[in-house]
């Protein structure tokens, strides 16, 4: 089969990324073989490609946001059936059995394995997964459409959570790229104000036309205090912007897997009961409420699609902050 693999860690502007004929893989006890239609790009992908994340499998398919169709079934595969619309995303496998595992914190699982990460993902034509980790895709998003909606869609669902938003609250997004489009979308839906603060002019202008009332640059300050905030962008000097943003009692969760160093703080920004918390992968019924909200609202993601082969030129665009949206590979071409 096709795929974009990584031989070594290197920036993206050297494209990294080799468009290579791999073996398709075979899928092993409780798990199913995928044929991938798209893939979503994450800046997750960028962390991995890039080395900001450690080196857990190499070469390594990065990529963990897999739209597509269930090609055959390994021994022990039984619910589903060849055919079968299937999302594949970050979280490959849990061990089921740790400590928070069992407390049904298996984001925080002590042994987990990630797809396109310390598994094989899904720039490719096929990826397999585990049965029990895939989820059933909503009908009414084409491949392309549903792809964003299983990382920058989940992960920006779970940060809505954990800043602990309530409707009619409001709230600010700091970075608007794939997951912030999506999340303003449900916080709309539940009748949340939404302050965005990005440096991209085309960016500010997406999070106006989703509904935001107000976008701004990154460290400019919104018109009102805000009872919570997100941060996707990867960048630490937003946080002691964002917190000035907050009101007292106000939570700051941080949505991403990698940050730049978070400069000294003064302690006033923090007192008054202001939380700050990251966000860390996420749980099996995130993904599943996640994805039956989305359908229900029904969430309309913007996305930029590239050939599978031309995976880097997308990465490239993601880091040039050039993505209206999500970028997709089309893993059909
Ligand atoms: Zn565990
Ligand atoms: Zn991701």
């Amino acid at each position: 089969m096709k795929a974009c693999l990584v031989r070594a860690p290197a920036k993206i502007e050297t494209n990294p990324l080799e468009y290579a004929d791999v073996p398709r893989p075979r899928p092993g006890p409780g798990e199913i073989l995928v044929r991938v239609n798209a893939c979503g790009v994450c800046r997750t992908d960028l962390h991995v490609i890039e080395g900001e994340l450690p080196s857990r499998k190499s070469p390594i398919i990065p990529g963990h946001q897999v739209a597509g169709v269930v090609e055959a079934c390994g021994e022990k595969a039984h619910r589903l059936a060849p055919g079968a619309r299937v999302g594949v995303a970050w979280l490959h496998r849990t061990d089921g059995t740790c400590s928070y595992c069992r407390a049904g914190a298996e984001n925080l699982c002590d042994n987990p394995a990630f797809t396109g990460y310390t598994v094989d993902g899904g720039y490719a034509e096929y990826i397999v997964a585990l049965e029990d980790f895939v989820y059933a895709l909503p009908e009414g998003f084409a491949d392309e459409q549903a792809a964003p909606l299983l990382c920058a869609g989940i992960i920006g669902f779970r940060c809505l959570r954990l800043s602990g938003i309530q409707p009619g609250g409001r709230l600010g997004l700091y970075g608007f790229g794939a997951a912030a489009h999506v999340a303003i979308q449900v916080a709309r839906h539940w009748n949340v104000e939404v302050f965005a603060a990005t440096r991209d002019v085309r960016h500010q202008q997406l999070a106006l036309e989703l509904g935001a009332v107000w976008a701004g640059g990154t460290l400019a300050t919104p018109p009102m205090p805000l009872d919570a905030a997100i941060i996707f962008a990867p960048a630490g000097e937003i946080v002691p912007a964002a917190l000035k943003a907050l009101r007292k009692g106000g939570t700051l969760a941080l949505g991403g897997i990698h940050m730049s160093p978070i400069p000294p703080l003064d302690y006033e920004l923090l007192y008054e009961e202001r939380v700050v918390r990251s966000v860390a992968n996420n749980t099996r019924e995130d993904g599943r409420e996640f994805l039956r909200i989305a359908a229900e609202i029904p969430i309309r993601t913007h996305i930029q699609t590239y050939p599978l082969r031309e995976a880097n030129r997308a990465l490239n665009a993601l880091k040039n902050d050039a993505i209206r949206g999500a970028a997709v590979l089309n893993c059909r071409d």
